[in-house]
């Protein structure tokens, strides 16, 4: 993995939906289960995985059609989905719970629920 030191710190430091450092990390904790697949199975159980694929499909399908808040890379496959609205959830977790609720609902219960 790597960064840059300016990347990094750019992206802490202004709390918007964009953030290399939670980007890349995310990457990494998706990777643990041998496949980047935007399936942490880390830490995502059995009852959720599939309504989550449907979900990544459906908002995946949204940003293709110009209908959402997520950014556009985000559309490009489901590991960078997760890795995009992942920077979202930590960077603006108000606007993504309004914006995308079902979104924050699972992302809020694999993160354990801090916001
Ligand atoms: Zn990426």
């Amino acid at each position: 993995m790597i960064l840059s030191q300016r990347s990094l710190r750019n992206g802490f430091q202004q709390r918007d939906k964009k953030n290399v450092g939670i980007h890349e990390f995310i990457h990494l904790l998706d990777m643990t289960d041998g496949q980047t697949d935007g399936i942490p199975q880390v830490i995502m159980q059995q009852p959720i995985i599939i309504p989550w694929i449907k979900l990544m499909q459906k908002e995946i399908k949204k940003i293709q059609d110009g209908d959402s808040t997520i950014r556009d890379y985000g559309a490009t496959n489901e590991a960078e989905f997760f890795s995009v609205v992942s920077e979202y959830f930590f960077g603006q977790p108000r606007q993504l719970k309004k914006k995308h609720p079902e979104l924050y609902r699972i992302l809020n219960k694999l993160y354990g629920g801090s916001h």
